[in-house]
């Protein structure tokens, strides 16, 4: 479909009143936590146009989330401002080469994915940063290493030169409530460890959505993944 076909009406205002009460709640929940982490929000613009990126930009945002590729390529074709671009969302290991144009995936869940993105990065000579996705929750939905398999797989990694693996990242159960959302967020903090443990760059974690960033800032997540915070519902 169309980017155009999506879009509602997008306030620029809005928007920047969107995210300076976004910072403000970022910055209140950092100070609960206690972990002192820098945190930046990425604003995840899927579903909306090239304006949406405009209006947070002229917010003061620079870092802003597609999670399929077709969408962000249209996108990144229209958009002027120099954006960083994180891919947050599963990636098929056909599209791998896609990736590249990305200053961060968030998504990568299976060895054979990372070969795939290591072999395409190899090719051209580059070295991609990418965070592993862990599946805290165990829900047999979310995509994922498993918990168990982490130390095995960033072992594993550390074959793939071409890959610098800088952190975790990790989805939450939907409708969980805040004590099932603490222990995913610190589930994920703790495979962090295990990923720096084996001798991986990992300083990140990507955690934290519209409806539990506030959680996941206390927690320790450097990156928060907002759309619907900042923009209203997607339709
Ligand atoms: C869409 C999406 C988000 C943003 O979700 P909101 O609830 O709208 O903030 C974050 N992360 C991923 C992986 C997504 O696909």
């Amino acid at each position: 479909m169309p980017i155009s076909e999506h879009v509602t009406a997008l306030r620029p205002e809005a928007v920047r009143n969107a995210v300076a009460e976004v910072r403000a709640r970022i910055i209140d929940a950092r100070s609960r936590g206690g972990h002192g982490q820098d945190v930046t929000l990425v604003a995840v613009t899927k579903t909306h146009g090239p304006e949406a990126v405009d209006a947070v930009w002229d917010a003061g945002i620079t870092d802003v989330g597609e999670n399929r590729v077709q969408e962000a390529d249209g996108k990144m074709a229209q958009v002027t401002v120099p954006v960083r671009w994180h891919l947050i969302g599963h990636l098929q290991r056909n599209k791998a080469r896609h990736a590249l144009r990305f200053a961060l995936f968030h998504g990568l869940d299976s060895e054979r994915l990372a070969v795939a993105l290591h072999d395409e990065a190899t090719r051209v000579g580059t070295t991609l940063d990418v965070l592993l996705q862990v599946n805290v929750s165990g829900e047999a939905s979310k995509s994922g290493v498993a918990v168990p398999d982490v130390a095995i797989t960033a072992e594993r990694l550390l074959a793939l030169p071409s890959l610098r693996v800088c952190g975790v990242m990790t989805m939450a159960p939907f409708d969980a409530d805040e004590a099932l959302l603490r222990a995913v967020f610190s589930g994920a903090r703790a495979a962090r460890e295990v990923v720096r443990a084996a001798g991986h760059p990992a300083e990140w974690l990507s955690m934290g959505m519209s409806g539990d960033y506030e959680i996941a800032v206390e927690e320790g997540a450097t990156h928060v993944r907002l759309g619907t915070v900042l923009f209203g519902s997607r339709t």
